[in-house]
């Protein structure tokens, strides 16, 4: 038996609406191009277009695990960040735009020059290989303390064409040798900064996500203080150290870089919550 390309979009939007999943349509037209090849366009053009029960039924195992709060992200195994294509993994925190504020920061101040760049608790790896992507000259490290989310980055670097050092280690047990006598330009980290008390509340698709990548400790400030405190020694005289922040710690991050460093400034996200934190050596 043979199904239309417009049932299997009917049947897919039935099934997640029902589920409550918020934007099931975006869903299921990325659902529909993973399993049929399909775009937007196709869907509305030729929904007379059948395909295989073979096919249809791996589409329909989707919807189920989607309805079940699989993100999207680990169905479709890969995500745009940068506009650039990252592979995602249940390892991996999945590259959230608001995270390419640091990417963009980057390339409006430092364009003109070979600076060289140290990305902490890299996960996917999107941080460092989109600034090495979109500004070849620069030199980029990896530093994660999951062997698993660095396999993925190591598969986005080689996927994205880029040369990076790629290191593993536990950002919470000081600075290893192998990086001490290294100095940096700039310092770059999306730290895990949830409440770990916060982890249970967060939307089912989020605890899906790995729990190293998001627990920030008892108030979430576990990782700025250790990047603060400990890390920003591996900057030069002018360096930066560029983070992304919780909405609700971001205040305080800005205080405990305050008490290490030069010009700590709070910078804000496109819905005008504090999200950034710059400071200067
Ligand atoms: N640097 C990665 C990102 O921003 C992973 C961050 C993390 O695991 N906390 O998506």
């Amino acid at each position: 038996m043979r199904t239309k390309l417009k049932d299997l979009q009917r049947q897919g939007e039935i099934i997640l609406k029902e589920r409550g999943i918020e934007n099931y349509r975006n869903d299921v037209f990325c659902l529909l191009n993973k399993h049929f090849g399909a775009s937007r366009a196709d869907i509305l053009l030729q929904g007379e277009r059948d395909f295989e029960e073979e096919t249809v039924l791996a589409y329909m195992h989707d919807l189920q695990k989607r309805g079940d709060r699989v993100p999207l992200q680990h169905l479709l195994g890969s995500w745009e960040f940068m506009g650039l294509p990252f592979i995602v993994s249940p390892d991996v925190l999945i590259p959230r735009s608001e995270t390419e504020w640091l990417v963009e920061y980057v390339l409006n101040k430092y364009a003109d020059r070979p600076i060289k760049v140290l990305d902490l608790c890299t996960g996917s790896g999107c941080i460092g290989i989109a600034v090495k992507k979109l500004l070849p000259q620069a030199e980029v490290t990896l530093v994660d303390i999951s062997a698993l989310a660095l396999e993925v980055a190591k598969q986005n670097a080689e996927q994205n064409g880029v040369e990076v050092t790629i290191e593993k280690w536990d950002i919470l047990q000081g600075i290893p040798f192998f990086l001490e006598k290294e100095r940096y330009d700039v310092l770059l980290s999306n730290p895990p900064y949830i409440k770990s008390e916060d982890l249970k509340d967060l939307q089912p698709e989020v605890q899906k996500e790995p729990a190293l990548a998001l627990d920030g400790g008892a108030d979430g400030l576990l990782y700025y203080h250790a990047l603060a405190k400990t890390w920003s020694g591996l900057l030069k005289e002018g360096g930066e150290l560029i983070v992304e922040a919780g909405e609700d710690t971001a205040e305080n991050v800005q205080k405990i870089f305050g008490e290490h460093l030069k010009d700590a400034t709070l910078h804000y996200d496109l819905a005008n919550l504090p999200r950034y934190v710059t400071a200067t050596k």
